[in-house]
């Protein structure tokens, strides 16, 4: 619901709720489960179109709900593909949601937050500080909304081809947007629930990512509720320089995160804990550090996803060289640890980041982030 509109914006609710919500106006529950299709699968948002509703209940969801997604304030899409909005999300803040399509898969990337309180050194959503929490309709609705686009652009040919395999134009979603997803859980799970529900968009908890800087509580609490896959953003090998980087770690601290994460892989989808490191040129890239971490991948079966980083100006951080990510991961490879790292696209819409109509900067470069995700093995990387 928002503020103005009183009605329920049927993107946020989750199958349980609208179970209960269908009912109370009468409704069994296999009609909770038919306007769910309408809504997320055919992607209908009018309601006279879900024809097998019965017409007395069609007009009931037309009084009582909405079905709105965030209003798009730019849509860009590069000569590879890759493919970013930028949704207006109220007060001046915008939120990013990036797609990039590959031979095998598709993977949207999406914002949990407009800004984070976590505040690491190396990210400008945390140096811009934090706004709000999006709301669960607000997290579906990139979601619902990137779908919608993509499928309106494949070719009519293509279309009357597709089977439902390949109508699934987005197989995987990866919580690595703006935000810290781990700190808007209540809002987070429900959303995680619609894109794993067959219903809605029935992607596979191996398909969804959710990425975190580790906070441990709700790692937990994930494992019992929605145990998707768990990327975390580690960054350093050692508690006194991540405590710099990635302030959360005061509070857990690198034998606690590790531990959830052994925790976490009993529910887990897959066998491993993706772990994040960005390198960052003379901070967290010696050989020292390298062998401190192969320390740590001693500790929970893991895979290392090496991010160049992308710098902005008021970081005061440098990207480690090519040769220096070279050598740091060839480090980390001899010791038996599967590491891969970043290979670019989407550099020329990316080009245009920060040059955006109105008064809302895009200050998220999410999709230089998500380079991280579409990784290649190490033995690849240009020089
Ligand atoms: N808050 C969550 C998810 C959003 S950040 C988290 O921190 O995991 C997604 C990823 O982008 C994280 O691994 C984050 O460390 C990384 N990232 C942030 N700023 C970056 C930058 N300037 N360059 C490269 N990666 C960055
Ligand atoms: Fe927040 Fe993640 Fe950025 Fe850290 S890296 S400030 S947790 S969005």
């Amino acid at each position: 619901m928002t503020t103005t509109d009183q009605r329920i914006n049927l993107l946020g609710v989750e199958s349980d709720s609208l179970v209960k919500q269908v009912g109370a106006w009468g409704n069994k529950p296999f009609r909770a489960k038919q306007l769910l299709r309408w809504v997320h699968q055919r992607g209908i948002s009018d309601f006279d179109q879900m024809t097998d509703l019965a017409k007395t209940f069609r007009s009931t969801l037309a009084q009582r709900c909405t079905l709105a997604p965030p209003s798009v304030i730019t849509q860009k899409v590069s000569t590879d593909g890759t493919r970013k909005w930028l949704f207006d999300v109220g007060n001046n803040n915008a939120v990013e949601t990036v797609f990039i399509p590959e031979d095998d898969r598709g993977t949207l990337c999406i914002s949990s937050q407009a800004g984070c309180t976590v505040a690491c050194r190396f990210c400008s959503t945390g140096h811009q500080g934090f706004n709000r929490n999006l709301t669960t309709a607000e997290i579906v609705g990139q979601l619902w909304k990137a779908r919608h686009d993509i499928m309106q652009d494949m070719s009519a040919a293509r279309l009357a081809a597709a089977n439902e395999q390949d109508l699934r134009v987005i197989s995987n979603v990866v919580m690595m947007g703006m935000g810290e997803p781990l700190l808007n859980y209540d809002q987070v799970l429900p959303a995680l629930l619609l894109m794993l529900d067959d219903n809605a968009y029935g992607l596979s908890r191996r398909r969804v990512t959710v990425s975190t800087s580790g906070v441990v509580p709700f790692m937990d609490r994930l494992a019992h509720d929605c145990p998707v896959a768990l990327a975390v953003s580690l960054h350093a090998p050692n508690d006194a320089l991540r405590d710099q980087l990635v302030p959360l770690n005061r509070k857990y601290p690198l034998a606690e995160l590790i531990a959830a994460c052994n925790r976490y892989l009993e529910y887990a989808p897959r066998d491993f804990i993706t772990f994040e490191y960005v390198m960052l040129d003379g901070v967290n890239d010696s050989d020292e550090h390298a062998r401190q971490l192969v320390d740590i991948t001693r500790q929970v079966k893991c895979k290392l996803n090496l991010i160049p980083f992308n710098p902005f100006p008021e970081s005061g951080l440098k990207r480690s060289t090519n040769a220096r990510i070279r050598q740091f991961s060839s480090l980390l490879v001899d010791q038996g640890v599967i590491t891969t790292v970043r290979k670019t696209r989407g550099e020329d819409i990316d080009a245009a980041c920060g040059q955006l109509a109105g008064d809302v900067k895009d200050r998220t470069r999410i999709s230089e982030r998500m380079q991280a995700f579409k990784s290649i093995p190490i033995t690849e990387i240009a020089s």
